[in-house]
């Protein structure tokens, strides 16, 4: 497994391999990778001829009162387990080699889409996530790009980014990889003190009672909502910020659950913000 640390040494391999015909495949990471990250890397090492993992973590894509300068890092254990599940090529930049001085040019989308669900408390969330993910797209120009579920909004964004700027890659969506007890693995997990920890279990149990209702009959958008928000409620540590359900692929509030829906959360547990969701599809 190689390390870059700079844009040429990316594209310097990448055509290379690109020489050789060989595929290649991307994870976008912010690193403290934990399984969920790994589930992305052993799918794109199953479809790609090699994988490029990048570990980044995105200043522009953090609101000023966010957990940038918090955000956990650990570079080393990153590399480990990367090299464990057969990544090819880390790339792991500087914050000013990926945003030289004077940067000013930002891929944002010009619709409701990014303003909905976590855009509403994120306002520059995703024209940060959409600008890091460019950037990637135009350095590494991978056949394929990995993303999980469980930022359900985020891949719904990149993949209308990815129609509207057309660029010819394929953007794959993993399954959100959860703890034994159901919480979604997430590198802020590590924000939670014990007592939060255990709090934490309403997201996940807030989305099984949702799909039990659905698989119930449920269909009325409202009622699902409601049934999950009392739920969470019931917890003194959490605070919902949203429970909502949204059309699968514009992200726009639905009344009655149809075709593919997104059923989606943020809920602080403590100080920590954390997110769940679950599809409905075929309805
Ligand atoms: P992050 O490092 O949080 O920016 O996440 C990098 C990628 O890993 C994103 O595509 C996430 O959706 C994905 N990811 C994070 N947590 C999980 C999880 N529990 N299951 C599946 N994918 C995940």
């Amino acid at each position: 497994m190689k390390i870059a640390t700079t844009i040429a040494e990316v594209r310097a391999q990448v055509a290379a391999w690109k020489k050789e015909g060989l595929t290649v495949g991307l994870v976008p990471t912010m690193g403290y990778l934990h399984e969920g990250h790994a589930s992305l890397v052993d799918e794109a090492v199953r479809q790609c001829d090699r994988v490029v993992v990048s570990v980044f973590v995105n200043p522009t894509q953090f609101g000023p009162n966010e957990d940038l300068e918090d955000y956990p890092r650990d570079f080393d254990r990153d590399k480990a387990l990367l090299e464990e599940h057969g990544c090819h090529l880390v790339f792991h930049p500087s914050v000013e080699e990926m945003y030289p001085e004077g940067a000013a040019t930002y891929v944002e989308i010009h619709s409701d889409m990014p303003k909905q669900l976590c855009g509403k408390t994120r306002p520059i969330h995703f024209r940060g996530v959409c600008t890091v993910v460019s950037k990637l797209f135009n350095i590494v120009t991978p056949d394929k790009a990995f993303f999980g579920q469980k930022d359900a909004q985020q891949l719904a964004i990149l993949r209308r980014m990815v129609r509207d700027l057309s660029y010819g890659i394929q953007l794959v969506g993993c399954p959100i990889v959860r703890e034994a007890d159901g919480l979604a693995k997430s590198s802020r997990n590590t924000y939670l003190n014990p007592q939060e920890r255990q709090a934490a279990l309403v997201l996940s149990q807030a989305v099984k009672l949702g799909q039990e209702l659905v698989a119930q009959g449920e269909r009325d958008a409202a009622k699902l909502v409601a049934a999950m928000s009392a739920h969470i409620a019931a917890q003194p540590l959490a605070r919902i910020d949203y429970v909502e359900a949204v059309d699968g692929v514009t992200m726009e509030p639905v009344e009655t659950l149809q075709g593919t829906v997104l059923v989606a959360m943020a809920v602080y547990i403590g100080k920590t913000r954390l997110i769940d969701n679950f599809i409905v599809e075929g309805l």
